[in-house]
């Protein structure tokens, strides 16, 4: 049979990075509370018995507030896992006892594994864990899990445990303002034939209401309950929650005075106390973060990147087609299939593969960022920033995450308490630009700014914060009315990356995007192609304009005459293959690159070389090219992300409002970039 140990924990205790150990697997980890949404499981692979591993959302506590708390607690209570391991980090012990002294109310088995010792030592701290499991009554095993220092203990007193059935159930609250009212609740239980538990006590003297219902208590056992709680807060002049909150804290309080050393003088500033000083100064805060983000554009997009990209480049779009095209031509191919080669898959790819380097450092610097812990810090920055706009602080991660996938952060948005706010930030997703569109603005950057490079990316990744914020400030006015939730994400220490993290990181995003190339948009490449080749009625036509891609294209484009790149630039022909190309970017953003790629091809450029770079040039004044760039950021996002949203809104209505919203929104913007630019005369020919 198969055994279920679960990792629970708080946010960012080290849960995911414990799994990935355990189970050899390359789950995300993050410097940051909230990163694992969806339970994950795997084997354990250091045993000849199965042993599944499943890693939980991190939760503060069980007293469900948020979804992930939900879903968390759900799978405790009813799925019985036969050990729960409770990740604790030993560095924050007291706030992470809370969901222990929870835990252990459970009666599953459970093991503590007391993470982060490295830096518990290193601080000067010191913990007994011996007495400390003394205490709590089940075992306590010091562990290091991003060295793996302990875990092949953790895993013997784990497996141990679960063999013995160790059903604990603990109450920490004897001897307490209410150990009576526990009692008394526990006897009502039992003597009407229900089951009965510490668990089930507090929950009940809590007044939650899931558990309530989960009995299916009747009439008269409700109100001897409701009469328990009412004469306990009568007596005691408090409320039931907060005194319970209190209990908890008092016994944690009691706990670690005993067993937990500090090497740090009472009120001596920690090094983490003291760079937050400056980092989330009040003033200084946000000036930091736009330098370290300005830094971060410096590196992925200024000459440091310039020296890897451009030899990577002319191997993906000049060499290896060449080599490809001569290999064909001596093979004796067809036409057609040179066309289709040549012109389709890598017109279509080469351009995008192209720019996995830029992607790559990009990535790169942001997952070095996340495991230093500073984009925590920036949530809590930016917290003041977004509460006038009635957005938590909590709202940033989900945001930020929007850089890299839309999809994982839609996703995200499960952290935030309360829907008005996931469906503001949902609607706002896109304005975040993934890192799908990073070709998009590499090749028109590249082709129309390229000696502005850093600054003209920079401005367009800050015009998607700042529509994001005006957004906000919109739609809290007229259809999300309300107040932002309290923020109580905390901070994790500055830790330095690991190697293995970042690199992990990085491998991820760069094969994400090598498989996306070689599969979807490979696919896509041959698709468009052949919607350039032929008409509706499948017959090759003389002219790409008439294709069915020409059709539709012709359809759309209109539309943008006045954003500017709605015409060829100069003429009044309709310029059909922006058309084509917003629409296929609805599959995947990359592939607006890649349509603009194989239509252009067949204009007569002969050679691929610098190919896509001198027809944008024939076809976008600069000017519209910005505006073009503009458009991109902030339309609906690809399907993958809608799916993602409309799973998440739970509704067409709130899906279809944020598509319309985000293509409403990129409409108008570019417009008005475009319309202010041309009254200045800025970039006209
Ligand atoms: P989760 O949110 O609970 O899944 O936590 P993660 O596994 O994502 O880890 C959060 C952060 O703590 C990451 O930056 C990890 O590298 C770091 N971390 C995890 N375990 C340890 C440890 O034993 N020592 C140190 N110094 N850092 C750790
Ligand atoms: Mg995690």
């Amino acid at each position: 049979m198969a055994y279920r140990f679960t990792l629970a924990g708080n946010p960012n205790s080290g849960k995911t990075t414990l799994f990935n150990y355990l189970t050899g697997s390359n789950a995300h980890v993050g410097n940051w509370p909230g990163v694992t949404v969806e339970r994950k499981e795997g084997r354990y692979k250091k045993s000849k018995e199965q042993i599944n591993i499943i890693d939980l959302p991190g939760i503060y506590s069980l007293s469900p507030y948020t979804a992930e708390e939900v879903v968390a607690r759900d799978y405790l209570s009813q799925e019985k896992p036969d050990v729960v391991i409770n990740i604790v980090d030993a560095t924050n012990i007291e706030r992470n006892l809370y969901l222990t002294t929870q835990l252990l109310e459970l009666g599953i088995p459970t093991v503590i594994a007391l993470n982060m010792m490295d830096e518990v030592k290193g601080r000067g701290d010191e913990i007994d864990a011996a007495s400390l499991e003394k205490q709590l009554g089940v075992p306590v095993v010091p562990i290091t899990a991003t060295k793996g220092h302990g875990i092949d203990q953790l895993m013997e007193r784990a497996i141990e445990v679960s063999k013995n059935h160790e059903i604990i159930d603990k109450n920490i609250f004897e001897n307490t303002k209410i150990s009576d009212a526990i009692k008394e609740i526990s006897q009502l239980l039992k003597t009407n034939g229900y089951a009965s538990s510490v668990y089930y006590a507090v929950r009940l003297l809590e007044n939650d209401e899931k558990i309530n219902e989960k009995l299916n208590l009747s009439k008269s056992l409700q109100s001897s309950i409701h009469e328990i709680i009412t004469k306990k807060e009568k007596e005691t002049e408090e409320e039931m929650e907060t005194l319970i909150a209190d209990l908890r804290y008092r016994y944690i309080g009691e706990v670690t005075v005993k067993h937990v050393k500090k090497g740090r003088k009472e009120g001596e500033l920690s090094f983490s106390d003291k760079v937050d000083k400056i980092v989330t100064n009040r003033i200084l805060g946000i000036p930091i973060f736009f330098f370290v983000m300005y830094l971060v554009f410096q590196i992925s997009l200024g000459p440091i990147s310039a020296f890897i990209t451009d030899p990577f480049v002319t191997l993906t779009s000049e060499i290896i087609p060449e080599a490809v095209q001569n290999l064909l031509i001596n093979a004796g191919a067809s036409d057609v299939i040179i066309g289709l080669v040549i012109d389709g898959v890598f017109a279509g790819i080469g351009s995008v593969l192209g720019f996995l380097p830029l992607v790559v450092l990009l990535f790169l610097c942001l997952s070095i960022l996340e495991d230093i812990g500073y984009m925590a810090r920036i949530a809590f920055v930016m917290d003041r920033v977004f509460r006038r706009f009635g957005l938590s602080g909590k709202a940033f991660v989900p945001l930020l995450m929007g850089y890299g996938c839309a999809v994982p952060a839609i996703m995200a948005t499960r952290t935030l308490e309360d829907e008005r706010s996931r469906r503001l930030v949902i609607t706002l997703m896109p304005f975040m630009s993934c890192g799908a569109r990073i070709p998009v603005y590499a090749v028109f950057v590249g082709a129309f700014f390229a000696s502005n490079r850093v600054l003209t990316t920079f401005s367009i990744y800050a015009l998607g914060v700042v529509i994001a914020m005006l957004s906000c400030i919109l739609l809290n006015k007229t259809v999300f009315k309300g107040e932002a939730a309290p923020f109580i994400m905390e901070l994790p220490s500055y830790r330095l990356p690991t190697l293995r993290g970042i690199s992990l990181h990085t491998w991820e995003k760069a094969r994400g995007y090598v498989i996306k190339v070689g599969t979807i948009l490979l696919a896509m490449s041959v698709v468009i192609w052949f919607c350039q080749a032929f008409n509706f009625s499948l017959q090759l036509v003389e002219e790409p304009s008439e294709s069915i891609f020409g059709i539709i294209g012709n359809v759309i484009a209109p539309i943008f005459t006045l954003n500017g790149f709605g015409l060829v630039k100069g003429t009044t022909q309709v310029h059909w293959q922006i058309g084509a190309a917003l629409l296929t970017g609805l599959i995947a953003k990359e592939a607006v690159v890649s349509t603009l790629g194989i239509l252009y091809i067949n204009e007569g450029l002969e050679e691929l070389t610098g190919a896509l770079g001198i027809a944008l040039g024939a076809h976008f004044t600069p000017l519209a090219a910005y505006s073009f760039m503009v458009f991109v950021l902030l339309y609906a996002p690809c399907f993958a992300a809608i799916a993602t949203a409309k799973k998440e809104l739970g509704s067409w209505k709130w899906t279809l409002f944020t598509i319309a919203y985000q293509c409403g929104a990129a409409w108008v913007i570019s417009f008005i970039v475009y319309q202010v630019g041309h009254l200045l005369g800025i970039g006209l020919v």
